[in-house]
């Protein structure tokens, strides 16, 4: 360390609270160090009552950029200078890249979604989804999917605090982009056999299958899903969820949040140095299986 880190290392920057237990850091240094490329990224225990200031720093220490997790994410726009499109509607960046001393908000959430989907042999281009979930994760995907070319999306949730944003988010994706969104109550379960029925794949994207809801999952049981269904789901502790069992058990295509988080990790790490992700040494070294 004391010989990669020098004078002229630039520095990367992730601002959330709590932070502590990131796996981002490991990540992105592990990238660093493999490729040679000079930089360090470290975490920093910032919370909306000092997030202002930590993005003046960010300017100041000409810091590279910085990712932005909870509870920063919605709120840290307000203090940048420009936001990429799907910043703009999905409503939250997780990443700030410091040009030259004007600071772009992206979100690459939904970005390394669809990117995961690509390395394992997906395409729902042009095609209709199923997403239950309208968080932080499903909007970051229903955004991305509509803004990349696919053609209806079907969303569903429970009537819980996030039901407003999932009205807002369809409303989004129909005015703005090409794509024809729905939104169904979760609960309407004749709404959601019908809607998975005419859809390629079928997305989770809501906390259930992780702590404190493991072991749990909304979709009523395995006759929904057929074998040439694609599953997906956000969740990646544990790395299969009941979700994903009963998809495996009926032999559909199944994916874990493993790739989303990676992906997002390097659609980050691109727009910050201009290169790559080694991604085949960073699903070694960090262990990563998507499916099977
Ligand atoms: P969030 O709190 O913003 O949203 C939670 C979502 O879950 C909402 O849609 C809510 O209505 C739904 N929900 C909560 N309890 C439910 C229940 N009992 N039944 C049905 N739906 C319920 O959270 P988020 O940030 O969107 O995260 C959602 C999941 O995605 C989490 O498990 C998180 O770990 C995962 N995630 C993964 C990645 C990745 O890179 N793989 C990135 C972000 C989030």
């Amino acid at each position: 360390m004391a010989e990669r880190l020098t004078g002229h290392t630039e520095l990367v920057g992730l601002i959330a609270y709590p932070i502590r237990h990131s796996s981002s850091p490991a990540m992105h240094n592990e990238a660093f160090a493999y490729l040679g490329l000079d930089y360090a990224y470290l975490a920093f225990e910032v919370d909306n009552s000092t997030l202002e200031d930590a993005v003046k720093g960010i300017r100041a220490l000409k810091l590279v950029g910085s990712n932005v997790s909870m509870p920063n994410k919605t709120v840290v726009g307000q203090y940048l200078d420009k936001l990429s499109p799907a910043a703009e509607l999905v409503g939250a960046v997780n990443t700030i890249v410091n040009k030259n001393g004007v600071l772009e908000g992206h979100c690459t959430d939904g970005i390394g979604y669809m990117q995961s989907l690509k390395d394992y042999d997906i395409d729902v281009i042009g095609k209709k989804i199923t997403v239950v979930g309208a968080g932080g994760a499903g909007t970051a995907i229903e955004i991305q999917a509509a803004l990349d070319g696919v053609a209806e999306i079907s969303i569903f949730n429970i009537k819980d605090k996030f039901w407003a944003n999932a009205e807002n988010t369809v409303k989004k994706i129909n005015e703005k982009t090409n794509c024809k969104a729905q939104l169904f109550d979760l609960a309407d379960h004749e709404a959601l056999k019908r809607e998975i029925d005419s859809s390629v794949l079928l997305a989770n994207a809501t906390g259930c299958g992780m702590k404190p809801l493991e072991g749990m999952t909304w979709l009523p049981d395995k006759s929904y899903l057929r074998p040439d269904l694609i599953v997906t789901d956000t969740v990646y502790a544990p790395a299969e969820t009941e979700f994903l069992r009963i998809a495996k058990e009926v032999g559909c295509k199944h994916m874990n949040g493993f790739g989303m988080m990676l992906f997002q990790g390097a659609a980050a790490f691109k727009l910050w140095t201009n290169v790559d992700m080694p991604i085949e040494h960073m699903k070694e070294v960090l262990g990563i299986h998507y499916g099977d």
